[in-house]
């Protein structure tokens, strides 16, 4: 009986858990992909159902150049799933911005709503599909589990920066962002966390106007900073160290030669 029982139980969570991989929140993670169709380009694979996807095509051509703003190379295949609706979407993601990059095999997941933004050309596919490139190609270049501890402002930040999204469909240009920061507006990079850690108290607590294109906009602005005041070259190779190191403060530290904490003060102090 005992054994009846256990084996019914193992059965049920056998089922849930392919269940979550084929149709649910672990959907990121299955090696098994189902309900979408497929097309295959040099860089990329498109998983679609029914969106047209003559735009995504150019994507390909996206890849050589997220590559080159970062100095570093996607590891395979770049996979992005365009969702028919928004409920799938949030069932497999949990997410509800536009877009979303999942670790692991840094599997891009575009929503209706983006699709439906894009359509209508209410925002730039091709900028946000830079950002989400940014979040993926860094995705691939580390484990999983440094994925679920690096910090999230520095993945936001450099993604920001790079797909050149200061200034485009509603985020501060860097100079709008300078002002807030002078008006007294800003945000501890460090209270963003990570994947797995909640939102820190300057997050919750900052009020501004569309709080969440100021934040994007001013870890871009940090980035920006690093890389023209304490040079290029070292920043790409603080990037490609952190993602094979575990301490990324600590490496941060090394590469600059103060702790995060003395630099965001320096950084902050250029707005005084
Ligand atoms: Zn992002």
């Amino acid at each position: 009986m005992k054994r009846k029982i256990l084996l019914t139980a193992v059965l049920i969570i056998f089922g849930i858990l392919v269940y979550l991989l084929l149709y649910g929140r672990l959907f990121p993670l299955s090696p098994f992909v189902t309900g979408f169709n497929k097309q295959e380009y040099q860089r990329v694979i498109i998983y679609y159902q029914s969106a047209r996807i003559s735009q995504f095509g150019s994507i390909d051509s996206l890849i050589q150049v997220v590559e080159k703003s970062h100095q570093l190379n996607f590891r395979h295949k770049v996979e992005i799933f365009i969702c028919d609706s928004d409920r799938q979407y949030h069932r497999y993601t949990g997410a509800t911005a536009r877009f979303i990059t999942t670790p692991v095999h840094g599997r891009i997941f575009v929503s209706a709503r983006a699709k439906d933004d894009y359509e209508n050309q209410r925002i730039h596919l091709e900028t946000y599909l830079k950002h989400e490139l940014s979040h993926s190609l860094l995705y691939q270049n580390m484990s999983l589990f440094l994925s679920l501890q690096y910090p999230g402002w520095f993945m936001e930040g450099l993604a920001t920066y790079s797909a050149g999204q200061m200034g485009v469909d509603g985020y501060l240009t860097p100079r709008e962002t300078a002002a807030k920061i002078r008006e007294g507006y800003f945000v501890e990079p460090k209270d963003w966390g990570t994947i797995i850690s909640p939102k820190g108290k300057t997050i919750k607590e900052i009020t501004i106007e569309n709080k969440f294109h100021f934040i994007y906009a001013e870890f871009a602005l940090i980035i920006s900073d690093l890389i023209q005041t304490q040079g290029e070259n070292r920043f790409w190779e603080f990037l490609q160290k952190s993602m094979d190191e575990g301490d990324f403060y600590q490496l941060f530290f090394q590469t600059y030669g103060m702790d995060f904490e003395s630099y965001i003060k320096y950084f902050r102090s250029q707005f005084n």
